[in-house]
């Protein structure tokens, strides 16, 4: 904002406090003066500003310009014409400007928030009618139809309407934290600054929009408008807040939650404890339609962290990387698979794969190619996967696998298909162990991971059985062990 622009604004905001010394119509020309002038330097910016005419900004600014029409024509009846103050001209006019402004407003907040669900419409909705209903009802709307001379009582209603709609707005907007923006902090204080100078004027009843301090707030309140609009930051509630899942203020959803939940059972309690049953039925109507929204907001919500649940549980429990089950689906995995093998009397066996110098692929290559070549291999290998096997990535180019069903002998030949797949020229090497009932899980991926060893003493791509690894000294290539005693390849110092 400008600085000829912020001096401007404080030039409107410095002659309120003068409406207490002046009377008569010098006070009504310094109110009509303010506002005019606020209401200029808005039709002017938007003037200047094609890119800010958005519908509901228009409509906004046409309300507001409205309930000034209000305004200065009760002034020129009053101060020049004799006439009374308080006509249907200027209630309607009035009216019509808040029916204006709330729609505008809804329309502008709808666009601002167009990215996000509808959870915190919904949670401003239970705000606006359960929190400002009652006390639109209880507090304003009676002063105000005294106020409101004449006017008929629907108008009365109309402008409680608008009123509670444009306090949602400004509820949805409050929850909204991408899009605290001076800007909109500005409509925000205008907002409340209306609510409090209509609330004034209530209290004094039939003079209440004679009310000093009313009007002077009135005025602080056009000012406020002007700030808003002229303020830069009133594009970013043009553009929208951030598409993202986290940009509700959870603290003040749940006071504007507990809000609009209590303020009707209370407002009840009070009118039955006093006797003012007059409202009673409305607020009534108003809790059951307040706890309509709670419970629907609840559904959603619990619907919402259920599949909140499923996703960070499906993310705990697979590798980033290939997608494949990591290390901590293997471990839930593996004893409920030797449970369903034991309790079936089937065998079940266990392999551990490990790509062959990976240090040296990644090293020649890069770490992104090596991180490509572990996508490749996992993706190959559970392309190929049978019913009963389960293939996890144990961690850094390790692989696990449990075979149900097949016993050592034709799991080894299995897990050499597999070990085959990986993409050449790269090889892997795999040790294979055969579980028993009564042995530990852990056990039996030790003792593959002590046959993947052996697989590698020997010289790499091929695959060790376990079982045969202690009674025999060599394997060949293929993976096939060989009892002839003789060592083929010197084991490891
Ligand atoms: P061997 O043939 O004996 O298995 O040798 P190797 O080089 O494959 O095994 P070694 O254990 O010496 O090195 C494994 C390498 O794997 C070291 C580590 O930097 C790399 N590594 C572990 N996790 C990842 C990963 O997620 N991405 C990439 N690109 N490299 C990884
Ligand atoms: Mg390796
Ligand atoms: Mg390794």
């Amino acid at each position: 904002m400008s600085a000829r622009t912020r001096a401007l604004l404080l030039a409107l905001v410095l002659p309120v406090p003068a409406m207490w010394l002046l009377a008569g119509s010098g006070r009504d020309l310094l109110q009509a003066g303010v506002e005019l002038s606020a209401m200029t330097m808005v039709g002017c910016h938007l003037v200047r500003r094609p890119d800010l005419r958005h519908a509901g900004l228009l409509l906004v600014a046409g309300g507001v310009w409205l309930t000034l029409l209000g305004d200065v024509y009760a002034f020129v009846a009053a101060d020049f014409f004799g006439a009374p103050r308080d006509t249907e001209v200027r209630n309607g006019l009035i009216v019509t400007g808040y029916v204006l402004l709330a729609w505008g407003a809804f329309l502008l907040a709808r666009r601002a928030t167009r990215a996000a669900g509808r959870g915190g419409w919904v949670e401003a909705a239970i705000f606006g009618l359960g929190g400002a209903a009652p006390v639109m009802v209880f507090l304003v709307l009676p002063g105000l139809q005294g106020a409101i001379h004449g006017s008929a009582t629907a108008t009365v209603a109309v402008y409680g309407a608008a009123l509670v709609l444009l306090v949602t707005v400004l509820a949805r907007f409050s929850i909204s934290e991408s899009l605290d923006a001076t800007s909109l902090v500005c409509f925000g204080v205008c907002g409340l600054i209306t609510l409090a100078a209509d609330f004034t004027a209530a209290l004094h009843g039939a003079h209440g929009r004679d009310v000093v301090a009313a009007r002077a707030l009135w005025m602080l309140a056009y000012v406020s408008f002007a700030a808003a609009v002229v303020h830069p930051s009133l594009r970013i509630m043009l553009d929208g807040e951030a598409p993202t899942g986290e940009y509700l203020n959870p603290r003040r959803r749940l006071l504007l939650l507990t809000t609009g939940l209590l303020v009707p059972s209370v407002s009840l309690t009070i009118g039955l404890a006093t006797g003012d049953t007059d409202q009673l039925w409305l607020i009534a109507g108003v809790a059951v339609a307040v706890s309509a929204l709670v419970a629907r907001r609840m559904y959603a919500l619990v619907a919402y962290i259920g599949e909140q649940a499923d996703r960070l549980a499906a993310l705990a429990r697979s590798d980033e990387l290939t997608g494949l089950p990591n290390r901590r689906s293997w471990n839930h995995e593996l004893p409920r698979a030797c449970d369903a093998a034991f309790l079936a009397g089937r065998p079940l066996a266990v392999a551990v794969l490990d790509l062959d110098g990976f240090k040296d692929y990644n090293d020649r290559y890069g770490h992104q190619r090596g991180d490509a070549l572990l996508r490749e291999s996992a993706a190959a290998w559970s392309a190929a996967l049978a019913p009963g096997e389960y293939l996890a990535r144990y961690g850094g180019e390790e692989f696990t696998l449990f075979l149900a069903g097949l016993d050592a002998e034709r799991a080894a030949d299995r897990v050499e298909q597999l070990r085959r797949l990986v993409p050449a020229p790269t090889t892997a090497s795999a040790g294979v162990a055969a579980w028993s009932p009564g042995d530990d899980p852990l056990a039996v991926v030790a003792a593959a991971d002590a046959a993947l060893y052996r697989a590698k003493a020997y010289g790499r791509d091929r695959t060790v059985s376990a079982a045969l690894v202690d009674t025999v000294d060599t394997v060949d290539s293929c993976g096939t062990v060989e009892s002839t005693g003789v060592p083929r390849l010197a084991e490891p110092a």
